[in-house]
């Protein structure tokens, strides 16, 4: 096993550094309504546990979670001891009850979310808050308020950063020219949204990536390829220099470390 640290980055001109591997938590809060390849049990206390110590000690300081994302938020404020040494990223906007998401983007919403979220996580402050969208990006930025409220929030130091998780190009380079981060869909299969990274990169805005493995596909029941598929769309993905972090979730510290090794081995 390689020993070495992750490195780490600044997330735009956020002051936020990175690890270039962040954890995904959407599997420890939630098992319906996903769309992995394979059915799972959510993990218990000690496994989540198991998961975050070792992310922990291979230098990934990076934790995602959402109220979208079942009971990660509760979880994550239970179980993650040492709140200081971790840059969490929250989300507001969707909601996911009864096995379906609905969205809600109201000044009134996002300011309940993010107090919320402060209980849920048991913390004074949320590092980075992503507006969760419902695809329909350039509306949410430019008829909803949702990033003025989000901006307010900053100033009180409620939260330190704030940016969308887009799923348009147009919306991503909007949420640039507004926000300070876009949370993007990138993977050696995915790459319609590369005009994003793009500007952020000239903009000196955060970036951070989701589906890195698209969601799982790459790597499971994918047909076999030369080289491994999780060292393949890192080493692509790191390629972009204005990447930020990768954020890879799995419940399974087998899959963890491998892919702690790989990002080590090809980060830049
Ligand atoms: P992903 O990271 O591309 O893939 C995760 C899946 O890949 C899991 O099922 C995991 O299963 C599997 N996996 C991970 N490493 C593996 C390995 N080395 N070998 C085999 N399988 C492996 O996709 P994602 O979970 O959709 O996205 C990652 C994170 O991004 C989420 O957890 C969430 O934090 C964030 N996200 C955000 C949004 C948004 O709209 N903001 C949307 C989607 C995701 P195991 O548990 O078995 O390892």
């Amino acid at each position: 096993m390689n020993a070495e640290p992750l490195t780490r980055k600044a997330l735009g001109s956020t002051g936020i550094e990175v690890s270039r591997l962040g954890l995904g938590t959407v599997k420890i809060g939630r098992n319906a309504g996903v769309k992995y390849p394979t059915s799972f049990a959510l993990p218990d206390d000690k496994q989540v546990c198991e998961i975050i110590d070792l992310a922990k000690s291979r230098g990934i300081n990076l934790i995602d979670t959402a109220p979208a994302y079942g009971r990660s938020e509760e979880r994550i404020g239970e179980l993650l001891t040492q709140r200081q040494d971790w840059v969490i990223c929250s989300k507001v906007g969707e909601e996911f009850d009864n096995r379906a998401s609905h969205f809600d983007f109201s000044a009134k919403h996002i300011r309940h979310s993010i107090e919320r979220s402060l209980k849920r996580l048991r913390t004074d402050f949320i590092d980075i808050v992503l507006v969760h969208s419902d695809g329909f990006d350039v509306d949410i930025i430019n008829n909803t308020g949702c990033f003025e409220v989000l901006n307010d929030c900053r100033e009180k130091g409620l939260i330190r950063a704030f940016g969308m998780s887009t799923k348009t190009v147009e919306g991503g380079l909007l949420a640039l020219e507004h926000s300070d981060i876009a949370m993007v869909t990138y993977n050696s299969a995915h790459r319609e949204e590369e005009p994003v990274i793009d500007r952020a990169l000239a903009l000196n805005k955060g970036i951070l990536i989701k589906k890195a493995l698209n969601s799982g596909h790459a790597v499971n029941g994918a047909p076999p390829v030369a080289q491994d598929p999780v060292e393949a769309n890192l080493r692509f993905i790191f390629k972009h220099q204005g990447v930020g972090s990768v954020i890879i979730g799995s419940i399974n510290p087998l899959h963890m470390a491998h892919n702690i090794d790989m990002a080590i081995a090809v980060q830049s």
